[in-house]
């Protein structure tokens, strides 16, 4: 018999992969069953990503452990979260302690994440409506910005500009995840980081 997958399960299996223990106890932390529809509850807490509808998914927790472990947020950090979807990844980043602006370019995508952020208590998170692929400008520099979401070709260049000395920028480009990071002469420090797969970044 197959059965439900388990939080203690899931942690498990990240736990082969991820080595930042404060990353693990915000994936405990935030109920990923709060954030799926309820077509897909009973994989819930799969490592799997899910249909979230309107031809998008809620990321495999895997994938949204990694960008948080490269991201390498610090409590207190202010953080730009582009493509809210269902919340999931902006409730992960509050609980490491982040303050978290989040994007959605779908008004009811991102009606429906300011319920389920609301059901789980999530702190220190404002949601936004808008093509995130533009940054948010009226809230930079920021110290990390988290693009769920696949740019085509190149980095959005309002994404760089945004990104405060010192600050971390994790996005998929193509089917490659990226890091990029400011330096303190502020050039950019840009590496591969592995393969991903996510729906495309609608840039307008
Ligand atoms: N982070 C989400 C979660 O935890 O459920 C999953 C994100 S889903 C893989 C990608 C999201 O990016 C979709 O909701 C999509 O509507 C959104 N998106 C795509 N292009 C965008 C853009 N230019 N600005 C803001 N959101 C965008």
């Amino acid at each position: 018999m197959g059965g439900e997958s388990t939080r203690a399960e899931l942690i498990e299996t990240l736990r082969r992969h991820v080595r930042d223990e404060r990353v693990l106890r915000a994936i405990a932390a935030v109920p990923r069953d709060r954030f799926v529809t309820e077509a897909h509850a009973h994989d819930a807490w799969a490592n799997e990503a899910l249909p979230i509808g309107g031809g998008q998914t809620i990321s495999q927790p895997l994938v949204v452990a990694h960008m948080c472990e490269l991201l390498d947020i610090q409590p207190g950090e202010r953080v730009l979260d582009v493509g809210t979807g269902s919340g999931y990844h902006a409730a992960v980043l509050t609980a490491l302690g982040a303050h978290v602006w989040t994007i959605e370019r779908d008004p009811e995508l991102s009606r429906w994440a300011e319920e389920n952020l609301r059901a789980v208590r999530a702190r220190r998170v404002t949601l936004l409506t808008g093509d995130g692929s533009r940054g948010w400008p009226q809230g930079a520099p920021w110290d990390a910005i988290n693009v769920a979401a696949s740019a085509r070709g190149e980095i959005p260049p309002a994404l760089i500009d945004q990104l405060a000395v010192g600050g971390r920028l994790v996005l998929p480009v193509g089917d490659e995840l990226v890091l990029v990071r400011r330096r303190d002469d502020g050039t950019l420090d840009r590496r591969g980081a592995g393969g991903v797969r996510f729906v495309p970044l609608i840039e307008e």
